[in-house]
Protein backbone atom coordinates (compact mmCIF):
# COMPACT_ATOMS: atom_id res chain seq x y z
CA UNK A 1 0.00 0.00 0.00
CA UNK A 2 1.24 3.35 -1.15
CA UNK A 3 -0.17 6.11 1.47
CA UNK A 4 0.55 10.20 2.34
CA UNK A 5 -0.05 11.09 5.91
CA UNK A 6 -0.77 14.86 6.04
CA UNK A 7 -1.29 17.27 9.05
CA UNK A 8 -0.37 20.48 10.73
CA UNK A 9 2.96 19.91 12.84
CA UNK A 10 2.00 18.71 15.98
CA UNK A 11 -1.08 16.58 14.95
CA UNK A 12 0.50 12.92 15.49
CA UNK A 13 1.69 12.20 12.15
CA UNK A 14 5.73 10.85 13.37
CA UNK A 15 4.03 8.59 16.29
CA UNK A 16 1.10 7.68 13.91
CA UNK A 17 3.33 6.86 10.66
CA UNK A 18 5.58 4.44 12.96
CA UNK A 19 2.67 2.38 14.28
CA UNK A 20 0.65 2.99 10.79
CA UNK A 21 3.44 1.57 8.71
CA UNK A 22 4.19 -1.20 11.30
CA UNK A 23 0.30 -2.53 11.03
CA UNK A 24 0.43 -2.08 7.05
CA UNK A 25 4.27 -3.83 6.98
CA UNK A 26 5.83 -1.02 5.01
CA UNK A 27 7.99 1.33 5.87
CA UNK A 28 7.54 4.84 7.06
CA UNK A 29 9.11 7.69 5.04
CA UNK A 30 9.77 10.64 7.47
CA UNK A 31 11.35 13.93 5.58
CA UNK A 32 12.16 15.66 8.50
CA UNK A 33 13.56 12.50 10.12
CA UNK A 34 16.05 12.15 7.13
CA UNK A 35 16.76 15.63 7.22
CA UNK A 36 17.28 15.53 10.95
CA UNK A 37 19.34 12.68 10.68
CA UNK A 38 21.90 14.63 8.38
CA UNK A 39 21.93 17.64 10.44
CA UNK A 40 23.01 15.45 13.58
CA UNK A 41 25.50 13.71 10.98
CA UNK A 42 26.79 17.02 9.65
CA UNK A 43 26.56 15.86 5.77
CA UNK A 44 26.50 18.04 2.97
CA UNK A 45 22.53 17.87 3.39
CA UNK A 46 22.43 18.46 6.61
CA UNK A 47 23.59 21.67 6.25
CA UNK A 48 21.77 22.59 3.05
CA UNK A 49 18.37 21.91 5.37
CA UNK A 50 19.71 22.87 8.80
CA UNK A 51 19.04 26.48 8.11
CA UNK A 52 15.69 26.68 6.85
CA UNK A 53 14.03 24.02 9.37
CA UNK A 54 15.73 25.87 12.37
CA UNK A 55 14.04 29.40 11.17
CA UNK A 56 10.49 26.57 10.32
CA UNK A 57 10.73 27.58 6.74
CA UNK A 58 10.44 24.83 4.32
CA UNK A 59 13.76 22.98 2.40
CA UNK A 60 13.77 23.91 -1.08
CA UNK A 61 12.10 21.76 -3.35
CA UNK A 62 15.29 20.96 -5.61
CA UNK A 63 16.58 19.34 -2.47
CA UNK A 64 13.85 17.71 -0.57
CA UNK A 65 12.57 16.09 -3.72
CA UNK A 66 15.61 14.39 -5.10
CA UNK A 67 16.23 12.94 -1.68
CA UNK A 68 12.82 11.07 -2.04
CA UNK A 69 12.74 10.04 -4.76
CA UNK A 70 15.91 8.34 -4.22
CA UNK A 71 14.66 6.70 -1.15
CA UNK A 72 11.72 5.46 -2.80
CA UNK A 73 13.51 3.64 -5.70
CA UNK A 74 15.49 1.51 -2.65
CA UNK A 75 14.78 -2.05 -2.71
CA UNK A 76 12.55 -1.63 0.77
CA UNK A 77 9.55 0.32 -1.11
CA UNK A 78 8.54 -1.80 -3.66
CA UNK A 79 5.99 -3.27 -1.09
CA UNK A 80 4.71 0.38 -0.44
CA UNK A 81 5.49 3.22 2.21
CA UNK A 82 3.98 5.86 4.26
CA UNK A 83 5.30 8.95 3.17
CA UNK A 84 5.42 11.73 6.82
CA UNK A 85 5.91 15.17 6.14
CA UNK A 86 6.07 14.58 2.03
CA UNK A 87 4.40 16.13 0.16
CA UNK A 88 3.96 19.65 1.64
CA UNK A 89 3.95 21.84 -1.76
CA UNK A 90 1.53 21.76 -4.76
CA UNK A 91 5.10 21.06 -6.26
CA UNK A 92 6.64 18.34 -4.35
CA UNK A 93 2.89 16.61 -4.56
CA UNK A 94 3.49 17.20 -8.60
CA UNK A 95 6.97 15.53 -8.52
CA UNK A 96 6.02 12.92 -6.23
CA UNK A 97 3.30 11.71 -8.83
CA UNK A 98 5.88 11.67 -11.35
CA UNK A 99 8.43 9.72 -9.31
CA UNK A 100 5.79 7.08 -8.68
CA UNK A 101 4.48 6.71 -12.83
CA UNK A 102 8.22 6.43 -13.32
CA UNK A 103 8.18 3.64 -10.76
CA UNK A 104 5.32 2.35 -12.80
CA UNK A 105 3.03 3.05 -9.70
CA UNK A 106 0.80 5.55 -8.22
CA UNK A 107 -0.12 6.47 -4.52
CA UNK A 108 -3.23 4.38 -3.05
CA UNK A 109 -4.47 6.76 -0.20
CA UNK A 110 -4.25 10.12 1.69
CA UNK A 111 -5.00 10.02 5.07
CA UNK A 112 -5.40 13.61 6.50
CA UNK A 113 -4.97 14.28 10.49
CA UNK A 114 -6.96 16.79 11.65
CA UNK A 115 -6.48 18.40 14.78
CA UNK A 116 -7.57 22.52 15.73
CA UNK A 117 -5.11 25.08 15.78
CA UNK A 118 -4.83 25.86 19.88
CA UNK A 119 -4.18 22.16 20.36
CA UNK A 120 -1.27 22.29 18.08
CA UNK A 121 0.28 25.35 19.49
CA UNK A 122 -0.63 23.68 23.08
CA UNK A 123 1.26 20.11 22.31
CA UNK A 124 3.99 21.37 20.31
CA UNK A 125 5.43 23.96 22.34
CA UNK A 126 5.49 21.00 25.49
CA UNK A 127 7.10 18.56 23.23
CA UNK A 128 10.32 17.60 23.92
CA UNK A 129 13.03 14.95 23.12
CA UNK A 130 15.85 12.49 23.87
CA UNK A 131 18.69 13.60 22.61
CA UNK A 132 21.86 11.80 23.84
CA UNK A 133 20.01 10.96 27.42
CA UNK A 134 18.79 14.38 27.74
CA UNK A 135 15.26 15.61 27.04
CA UNK A 136 15.53 19.12 24.86
CA UNK A 137 13.19 21.30 23.12
CA UNK A 138 13.74 20.77 19.20
CA UNK A 139 14.66 24.37 17.85
CA UNK A 140 11.63 24.42 15.69
CA UNK A 141 9.73 23.65 18.64
CA UNK A 142 9.68 27.31 20.28
CA UNK A 143 6.95 29.35 20.32
CA UNK A 144 7.53 32.18 17.54
CA UNK A 145 9.00 29.27 15.60
CA UNK A 146 5.65 26.83 16.02
CA UNK A 147 3.84 30.02 15.34
CA UNK A 148 5.58 30.40 11.55
CA UNK A 149 5.20 26.34 10.84
CA UNK A 150 1.44 26.68 11.23
CA UNK A 151 1.48 29.91 8.94
CA UNK A 152 3.82 27.73 6.71
CA UNK A 153 1.69 25.15 6.73
CA UNK A 154 -1.53 26.99 6.26
CA UNK A 155 -0.39 28.47 3.29
CA UNK A 156 1.65 26.05 1.70
CA UNK A 157 0.36 22.55 2.81
CA UNK A 158 -2.98 22.82 3.50
CA UNK A 159 -3.88 23.17 -0.03
CA UNK A 160 -2.74 19.46 -0.74
CA UNK A 161 -6.41 18.45 1.14
CA UNK A 162 -8.24 19.98 -2.20
CA UNK A 163 -5.43 18.39 -4.45
CA UNK A 164 -5.83 15.21 -3.50
CA UNK A 165 -9.77 15.10 -2.99
CA UNK A 166 -9.88 16.40 -6.35
CA UNK A 167 -8.26 13.00 -7.01
CA UNK A 168 -10.59 10.98 -5.31
CA UNK A 169 -7.37 9.63 -2.74
CA UNK A 170 -8.44 12.05 0.22
CA UNK A 171 -9.17 10.43 3.65
CA UNK A 172 -10.08 12.63 6.99
CA UNK A 173 -9.76 11.82 10.43
CA UNK A 174 -9.77 13.43 13.49
CA UNK A 175 -6.66 13.15 15.53
CA UNK A 176 -7.72 14.13 18.80
CA UNK A 177 -8.03 10.98 21.50
CA UNK A 178 -5.65 8.62 22.82
CA UNK A 179 -2.96 7.47 20.16
CA UNK A 180 -4.72 4.16 20.06
CA UNK A 181 -7.81 5.39 19.29
CA UNK A 182 -6.05 7.77 16.49
CA UNK A 183 -4.37 4.20 14.97
CA UNK A 184 -7.90 2.37 14.94
CA UNK A 185 -9.76 5.66 13.18
CA UNK A 186 -6.38 5.71 10.66
CA UNK A 187 -6.71 2.00 10.30
CA UNK A 188 -10.26 2.29 9.05
CA UNK A 189 -10.11 4.81 7.01
CA UNK A 190 -7.37 3.14 5.06
CA UNK A 191 -10.22 0.09 4.50
CA UNK A 192 -7.23 -2.02 7.19
CA UNK A 193 -9.91 -2.22 10.54
P1 LIG B 1 6.66 18.90 11.66
O1 LIG B 1 5.68 18.04 10.91
O2 LIG B 1 6.58 18.70 13.13
O3 LIG B 1 6.68 20.34 11.24
P2 LIG B 1 8.90 17.56 10.32
O4 LIG B 1 9.76 16.70 11.14
O5 LIG B 1 8.02 16.92 9.32
O6 LIG B 1 8.13 18.46 11.35
O7 LIG B 1 9.79 18.65 9.52
C1 LIG B 1 10.70 19.49 10.17
C2 LIG B 1 11.31 20.46 9.18
O8 LIG B 1 11.98 19.75 8.12
C3 LIG B 1 10.28 21.34 8.43
O9 LIG B 1 9.91 22.47 9.17
C4 LIG B 1 11.08 21.69 7.17
O10 LIG B 1 12.05 22.68 7.40
C5 LIG B 1 11.81 20.40 6.86
N1 LIG B 1 11.01 19.54 5.96
C6 LIG B 1 10.49 18.32 6.25
N2 LIG B 1 9.81 17.82 5.20
C7 LIG B 1 9.89 18.76 4.21
C8 LIG B 1 9.39 18.85 2.88
N3 LIG B 1 8.64 17.88 2.35
N4 LIG B 1 9.68 19.97 2.17
C9 LIG B 1 10.41 20.96 2.69
N5 LIG B 1 10.92 20.94 3.92
C10 LIG B 1 10.67 19.85 4.70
Amino acid sequence: MRVVLLGPPGAGKGTQAQIIAGKLGVPAISTGDIFRANVSGRTELGQQAKTYMDAGDLVPDEITVAMVRDRLAEPDAEVGFLLDGFPRTIAQAEQLRESLAELGTGLDRVLELVVEEEELVRRLSGRRMLVDGKMVQREDDKPETVRHRLEVHREQTAPLSDFYEAEGLLVTIGAVGSVEEVTARAMAALGRA
